[in-house]
């Protein structure tokens, strides 16, 4: 059947299409049901993964056989157990994060789970704590989802500590809306912007990647 609507861009998707995938597909666990309600009792915003982009974390580490992986932004660490189900026994996750306060929502959380021993959480700016991780790597995944500003950053920080065959996964990379917004550099975000459209120019020309069509974009790139 010709279907020029979804091959320009358009989407079938909706909200009950979405709850009706993940009501098949995806199962949250008691300990990522804990992480948005002690997110929420702390007062953290709930800004964390859907269950569905998760479960594609999860699926996408598997994929890889992944067993080290980094996380930039662990918020209340719902997406840091999406991912530590995806590694094997002896897998490991660090996952930075800049409030000493979600870090520590995020430590109550794992640990309650039961994987606090597969987590390191490094708390501080990640363009600082990152470098503290290089004697771990070479790393088979890197998951950015924070200062949108960073991305550049963090991708170029990952291509050279990922082994190859390696990902760098990025979130929200359709940045809530605005990454194709044509008056850039009048608006208030636009060092965000140039920041995310960087990231994508330099993951296409480093590697061999594509952007998953989740509601705000979800990147994974191959590194060569
Ligand atoms: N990955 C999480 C959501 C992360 S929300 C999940 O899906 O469950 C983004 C997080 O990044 C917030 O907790 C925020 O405090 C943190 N953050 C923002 N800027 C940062 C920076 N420069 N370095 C490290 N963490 C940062
Ligand atoms: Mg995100």
């Amino acid at each position: 059947m010709a279907d020029p609507n979804s091959r320009s861009g358009t989407t079938y998707l909706t909200p009950a299409i979405d709850a009706f995938v993940q009501g098949v597909y995806v199962a949250e666990t008691p300990g990522m049901l804990d992480s948005v309600r002690a997110g929420q009792a702390a007062g953290l915003p709930a800004i964390q993964v859907s269950p569905n982009d998760g479960k594609v974390l999860e699926v996408l580490l598997r994929l890889i056989g992944a067993r080290k992986v980094i996380e930039v932004g662990t918020l209340a660490g719902y997406s840091a157990q999406w991912i530590v189900r995806a590694l094997p026994a002896d897998g490991h996750l660090w996952t930075v994060e800049r409030d000493p306060t979600h870090a520590e929502v995020s430590r109550g959380v794992l640990d309650r789970a039961g994987i606090g021993h597969r987590v390191t959480i490094l708390t501080g700016a990640a363009r600082d704590r990152l470098e503290s991780l290089t004697e771990e790597g070479p790393f088979d995944a890197v998951f950015i989802d924070a200062d949108k500003g960073g991305y550049a950053h963090y991708a170029r920080w990952a291509l050279e500590h990922l082994r190859s065959g390696g990902l760098v996964i990025g979130d929200n990379v359709y940045l809530f809306g605005y990454l194709a917004e044509r008056d850039a550099d009048d608006r208030t975000d636009a060092d965000e912007i140039r920041a995310m459209r960087e990231f994508h120019e330099f993951l296409a020309r480093e590697c061999e990647g594509v952007v998953l069509p989740t509601p705000d974009g979800l990147s994974v790139a191959i590194k060569p």
